[in-house]
């Protein structure tokens, strides 16, 4: 525990301008194409028998195309979103499209691995629930030395065996916080 590394280095953190930034173009672009399509079924393929319905079936139009077009986005983004956790994109997309009324959605947001991040150090990916990288040991969060549970940064002891945290000699970059 005593080779810590001192490289400064920045954990990515997601924000909801990142999350926004899942959606790729080319789900956009269906879902306007699916939006244009529903209405163009609506009111362009449908027959016109009942004219004095026409709040009712503008209504409906936008209702279907809005749900079309979320879908598309929906999928957009779990085709983006499995990648950055290593889960299986093929699979996740498939229970997307094919479970009906978003239920393959749901179970994805239930069951989702956390975010893959990188070693700030030698760039290995690794779970965002690790402490140290399996690779080179790089610490990227604050634990324990002796029970080596996760510990917050503002503890001065540990929750779970009463250590006194400030005997463990923090190393460079996670010291910069404490400070
Ligand atoms: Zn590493
Ligand atoms: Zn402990």
């Amino acid at each position: 525990m005593s080779e810590w590394r001192n490289q400064q280095a920045q954990i990515p953190a997601s924000s909801g301008d990142d999350e926004l930034r899942m959606i790729p173009r080319w789900s956009m672009i269906l879902a306007v194409l699916l939006f244009i399509g529903a209405q163009y079924i609506f009111h362009g393929v449908m027959p016109h028998h009942h004219h004095e319905l026409l709040p009712l079936r503008l209504m409906m139009g936008y209702a279907w195309g809005a749900l079309f077009a979320s879908y598309a986005l929906l999928v957009g983004y779990v085709s983006c979103d499995v990648r950055r956790r290593g889960m299986s994109a093929g699979l996740w997309i498939l229970a997307c499209v094919l479970l009906p009324g978003g239920i393959g959605a749901v179970i994805y947001f239930m069951l989702r691995q956390p975010i893959l991040q990188h070693c700030p150090n030698c760039s290995t990916q690794m779970s965002a629930s690790y402490h140290f990288c399996a690779q080179c040991q790089f610490q990227v969060s604050p634990v324990c030395s002796v029970c080596h549970h996760g510990v917050k940064i503002t503890d001065v002891y540990c929750t779970q065996c009463g250590h006194d945290l400030a005997k463990d000699g923090a190393p460079a970059r996670l010291r910069a916080y404490s400070d």
